[in-house]
């Protein structure tokens, strides 16, 4: 951080009225400063939009990671990456010969970032590669994917993450220690809202058997959200759905509304759309209230509570989670986001398509 950085973040602080302590500054600044003895090597899967336009771009401000390798199964794209960032020919894979990676030594985490349905088939090849695995959100399609994913993990012993890259994120890791040390008081109601306008029936987000639809793509945000809000989980979930494009959104949801009941009688009130751009989360406490509003942009997280703002750094939240992942796996530490944190975002997922189905309240 640059002096006047850290003047402006300790400026910051102090009109947060107090509320951050040494630790909270220590926290945000660790994702960057845990430093791996040796760079390790990793290789995308998937050169869609979120590799190239966000993840190679942040493996270019990582310290403890490197793009070394990629797996793609269009020729053109292997040949603009290998100039782009410098891979060696040797760590370029196609789908077919992908299984050969385990030879190669150069890459040490494989990072999934196919089409939802493709998660589970590609982690459990990357493990069963030797590999470390980081797995984009959501997990996988159901509850028994995610099961075979974690126990291929620990059957080859190398370790799992989900992208969650929210977890990385400082104000959102104080949102979380707010919720974990009671700041504002008992959790009564939350809020969580993740959304954005997408008119595109032909893609894979918009077919089922790809793992489409707005609750798979973003409705994971506000589940996981809805979550460490409360740091509870659900025991039931309602859930209603609307549709007001049906000619583009044919077979999956459009907008979603669902509730979660926690054991504390806390509730939930979430939404996820394809329709609207929401990003917002909102906790109501008994002796205050806490907001993210946007909570899952990739930059621009703005916090504010009953107290007033709480301005904290703005990070390449992707490069955090990929030097963090890193560290814990060069040290052997667990993982911020285990393959259990993914999973119990794709149980709360099931329970929200059997209420849909069935339109009653769904016990988890
Ligand atoms: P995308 O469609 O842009 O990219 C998917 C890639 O998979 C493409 O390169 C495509 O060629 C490849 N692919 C290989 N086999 C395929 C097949 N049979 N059908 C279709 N594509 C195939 O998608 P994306 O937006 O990059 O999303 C990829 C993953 O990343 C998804 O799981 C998504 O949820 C996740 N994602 C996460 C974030 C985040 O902020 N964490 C953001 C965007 C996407």
């Amino acid at each position: 951080m640059s002096d006047i950085s850290r003047r402006r973040f300790t400026t910051s602080l102090i009109g947060a009225g107090g509320l951050l302590s040494a630790a909270t500054v220590l926290n945000a600044q660790t994702a960057s400063e845990k430093r791996t003895d040796r760079v390790l090597g990793i290789a995308l899967v998937g050169l869609g939009y979120y590799s190239t336009d966000v993840l190679a771009p942040a493996l270019q401000k990582t310290r403890n990671v490197h793009l070394a390798g990629i797996v793609t199964g269009t020729p053109a794209k292997a040949l603009k990456w290998q100039k782009e960032y410098g891979i060696a020919k040797k760590n370029i894979y196609n789908y077919d010969n992908f299984d050969r990676i385990a030879e190669n030594k150069d890459i040490d985490i494989i990072y999934i970032v196919l089409p939802n349905s493709m998660h589970a088939e590609y982690v459990i090849r990357a493990a069963n590669a030797g590999k470390h695995v980081i797995c984009e959100k959501p997990m996988a399609l159901t509850v028994k994917e995610c099961d075979a994913m974690i126990e291929a993990c620990r059957k080859n012993n190398v370790m799992l993450s989900i992208g969650y890259r929210m977890h990385f994120e400082p104000h959102t890791q104080e949102l979380m220690r707010y919720v974990k040390e009671k700041t504002f008081g008992d959790i009564t109601f939350v809020t969580a809202n993740a959304g954005y306008f997408h008119q595109n029936g032909d893609h894979w987000k918009a077919k089922k058997a790809y793992g489409g639809g707005a609750i798979m793509d973003m409705g994971v945000y506000s589940i996981n959200a809805a979550r460490y809000a409360t740091g509870e989980e659900p025991v039931s979930v309602s859930a209603q759905q609307f549709k007001t494009r049906p000619q583009i959104f044919k077979e999956v949801e459009e907008t979603a509304t669902f509730q979660f009941e926690f054991p504390s009688g806390a509730v939930a009130n979430c939404m996820t759309s394809f329709s609207h751009n929401i990003s917002l989360l909102h906790i109501l406490a008994r002796k205050g209230w806490i907001q993210l509003n946007p909570m899952q942009s990739y930059r621009g997280i703005k916090m504010t509570t009953r107290k007033g703002p709480v301005e904290l750094p703005q990070i390449n939240q992707q490069a955090a989670q990929m030097d963090e992942v890193a560290w814990c796996i060069a040290n052997k530490k667990p993982m911020r986001v285990p393959g259990e944190e993914g999973r119990q975002d794709i149980k709360i997922v099931q329970a929200i398509y059997k209420s849909l189905e069935t339109g009653e309240k769904v016990l988890v």
